[in-house]
């Protein structure tokens, strides 16, 4: 795809927008990792001690306690709650009068004392800590004691928190780590930016705008520059204007105008590649230029040119002529010298018929037209008059179209266009919301022992601690406009503006139907064509509807319009094929552990979170519960092999894939080891045809290799991540690799190299 070049004023926006996100994500990400730091310490003792602590000795009756039982029983609730071994616990039980009764390490008097004195009447639970305590300095230490109600005995322990808050280091670093990337990302493409608006700056500064040539203002500094060098003499300047360009304009337009000037820029810049120089736009059809050579030679390049652009084809077949006049150096060098020189050399080309170099004769004198060319000016336009209209007569007719023609013509030109649309607006919320889903799984991977966990526990993998769970919530609103902004701005694509909130609403309808990517193409391509439908509709009528058309016409026209084609096309159509895929499990599932794994591992990528990968998640899901653990181990791998698989052909078959295909790369792979099968959507819409039998065939044998190998996954989430309690989890990733290399080289072999766009 052809990058259009970025005006200096959307660069400008560019820098400001990057520099604001570099502040905001400094400021946020900073305050954030400040109070992370700080609140360390409250976090745990919020939910770790004081909840569970307080509960853990209510709960227990130690009021006629013998004091080696309660021992052994306290420090086995404190090693249960605090997740520690234990060892580093000390007891001591202590009378009304504050002796100690009993004691399994040295009693620290003075702690004791202190918390002694300060515990009220009645009150039961006393926590202090000493010590610092933060992060990294990790000697705090942490009392517990209880005045026992009815025998006015004191227990107290206390623990050397050394190896505590290691879940939260290692928040703490995965969030610090997630930091210093976004910020050294953005930083990057700060940097980027500047330099690319500097550049764009003086490039703009110094350069024609239309031919890409140097400006006026930098020809006459290279000219400077290249006089005191006096590095060549002699050396010509030239000027050319093209002949009468006036009527170019008014014939064929300025648009063509425009063309013709650009034509010109093309053959100078061929000739300075040839005879060496430099050129420059002097102003309007005028160009001026330095030719390292002598009169003689410059004069047979310019003759050279002169030809080049005679030949040279316009838009629509105009050709056009130039006349160029040049002078030569002697011991006088000035700019204003040579092309007062050289412009009367011109004047003398354009008086003697146009379309010639002349070069500076110092006998020159200014004749008249007719004097000097026995042609008039009016003739020589009346003669080029007629040879542009015979250019023109060959007007395009426009051939009757068949049906099928006027099809192929549409869904190369228009659907094929809309859809790319779409996928452009689309891809950033797959890997904004995919990336942040798959950390909230990292985060809680990190955190949590998923062994300990049962089947209901890890279905909230990812909204365990409240860190994971913050990212999972922006992560699933993010994914969900997905679909609703690839069908609005596919729609917008088709038919303009009004279409836009038609798509929109109607790819939200299809995450009720569960429709997927197919809905919301369908939902986008309806929008698009209905819009434009009730577009030309509001147009016959009288101005005042038409301009109440936008607040009245379209919400209900083509709201109502796109309702109807949720409900009474893609929702039926969607249910009865999950239906029908429903059953198709059942089948397998009696016929054998092979089908079943075949089966569910290929409905993962047939639509890609559409009806059918729901209905095979579903259904593992609801396997579950029943102890049937097989068939989500061949759905997960089934789902994490089509993002995976695309990855690796991006890396095997680069040349296959577009620039800002390849630039996907990364965030595919980490959706697709996240078990995000959506990662995959981007390059799905926009090839699905060679993409969907691709993934499809590397998840069944994915699928079926799971099964075989009896693999096992008592968790619904996580990819990679939940590794730790499958069965067999090596031969699993044998069976992702497997699959994956599958769908890779499948994709390889079909798809096409990529053109551009
Ligand atoms: P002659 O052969 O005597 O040079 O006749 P001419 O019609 O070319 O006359 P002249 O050189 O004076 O005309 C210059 C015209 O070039 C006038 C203006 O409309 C046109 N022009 C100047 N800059 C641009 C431009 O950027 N784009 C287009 N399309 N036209 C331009
Ligand atoms: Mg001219």
């Amino acid at each position: 795809m052809i990058r259009k070049k970025r005006t200096v004023s959307e660069r400008r926006l560019d820098l400001q927008v990057y520099a604001i996100f570099f502040i905001t994500i400094t400021v946020l990400m900073g305050s954030a990792l400040f109070f992370f730091y700080l609140h360390t310490d409250a976090m745990m003792r919020t939910t770790e001690s004081e909840t569970t602590l307080s509960s853990a000795f209510l709960a227990s009756d130690i009021s006629s306690a013998d004091v080696t039982t309660l021992e052994g029983m306290l420090s086995e609730r404190f090693s249960q709650v605090l997740d520690e071994t234990g060892k580093d616990i000390d007891i001591w039980v202590t009378d009304e009068a504050g002796n100690t009764v009993f004691a399994s390490g040295e009693l620290p008097r003075a702690e004791v004392d202190t918390a002694l004195a300060s515990m009220e009447e009645g009150t039961d639970l006393y926590l202090a800590w000493t010590g610092r305590r933060n992060l990294f300095q990790l000697n705090q230490e942490l009392f517990l004691l209880r005045r026992l109600p009815d025998s006015g005995h004191s227990i107290m322990m206390l623990n050397h928190c050394g190896t505590a808050h290691a879940t939260q280091r290692q928040q703490f670093a995965l969030f610090a780590g997630i930091e210093i990337v976004l910020m050294s990302m953005m930083l990057v493409l700060l940097t980027n930016t500047i330099s690319a608006y500097r550049r764009q700056l003086i490039r703009l500064a110094t350069t024609d705008e239309l031919t890409g040539l140097s400006n006026r203002k930098s020809f006459q500094q290279d000219y400077a520059k290249f006089v005191s060098e006096e590095s060549v003499r002699p050396f010509s300047l030239f000027l050319a204007d093209i002949d009468f360009f006036k009527h170019v304009n008014d014939t064929y337009g300025h648009a063509i105008g425009d063309k013709a000037l650009q034509t010109m820029g093309e053959k100078l810049l061929e000739m300075r590649e040839r005879c060496g120089g430099f050129v420059g736009r002097w102003g309007g059809d005028e160009f001026i230029g330095v030719l390292p050579l002598g009169s003689k030679k410059a004069y047979e390049a310019l003759s050279e040119l002169c030809k080049a652009v005679r030949e040279a084809k316009c838009a629509e077949g105009a050709n056009i002529t130039i006349s160029v006049g040049l002078a030569e150096s002697d011991d006088e060098v000035s700019l204003a010298r040579l092309t007062e020189k050289a412009d009367q050399a011109l004047y003398i080309s354009k008086e003697s018929g146009r379309n010639r170099a002349t070069a500076y004769d110092p006998s020159m004198v200014y004749e008249s037209a007719d004097v000097k060319s026995g042609q008039s000016g009016d003739e020589a336009r009346a003669a080029f008059t007629s040879k542009g209209e015979t250019v023109l007569e060959k007007t395009v007719s426009i051939p009757d179209l068949t049906i099928g023609e006027r099809m192929r013509i549409f869904i190369r030109e228009k659907l094929f266009v809309s859809i790319l649309h779409g996928v452009k607006w689309m891809a950033p919320f797959v890997a904004g919301g995919g990336l942040l889903i798959g950390l909230a799984f990292l985060f809680d991977a990190v955190s949590v022992n998923l062994a300990e966990l049962t089947v209901a526990e890890r279905a909230n993998l990812g909204s365990i601690t409240p860190q994971a769970a913050i990212f999972k919530t922006i992560g699933s609103a993010t994914f969900n406009f997905m679909l609703p902004v690839f069908a609005g701005f596919m729609a917008y694509s088709l038919a303009g503006e009004q279409a836009f909130m038609a798509g929109f609403v109607g790819g939200y309808m299809t995450i009720g139907s569960q429709s997927g990517f197919i809905g919301a193409m369908i939902a986008g391509l309806c929008a698009g064509l209905l819009a434009g439908q009730t577009k030309q509709f509001t147009s016959r009528m009288p101005k005042l509807f038409q301009k109440a058309a936008p607040i009245l016409i379209y919400p209900i026209f083509n709201l109502l319009l796109m309702y109807a084609v949720s409900n009474f096309l893609i929702t039926p159509v969607s249910a009865a094929v999950g239906t029908f895929f429903k059953m198709l499990l059942d089948k397998a599932l009696a016929a054998g552990d092979l089908y079943i794994g075949i089966l569910s591992g290929s409905m993962m990528a047939m639509d890609m979170g559409g009806i059918i990968n729901k209905v095979a998640y579903n259904y593992a899901v609801a396997g579950l519960a029943d102890g049937q653990t097989r068939v989500m181990a061949s759905v997960m791998v089934g789902g994490m092999v089509p993002p995976i698989g695309i990855a690796l052909s991006i890396l095997m078959f680069g040349r296959k894939y577009h620039a800002e295909e390849r630039e996907r790369f990364a965030g595919t792979l980490f959706m697709g080891l996240s078990f995000i099968t959506e990662g995959a959507l981007p390059f799905v819409f926009t090839d699905f045809i060679r993409v969907i039998p691709a993934c499809t065939l590397g998840s069944a044998i994915a699928g079926m290799l799971s099964e075989v190998f009896g693999c096992a996954l008592p968790a619904p989430h996580g990819g990679i991540f939940v590794l730790p309690v499958m069965e067999h989890p090596l031969l699993y990733l044998l069976a992702i690799t497997v699959g994956a290399s599958v769908t890779a080289f499948t994709l390889g072999m079909l798809k096409r190299p990529a053109r551009t766009r």
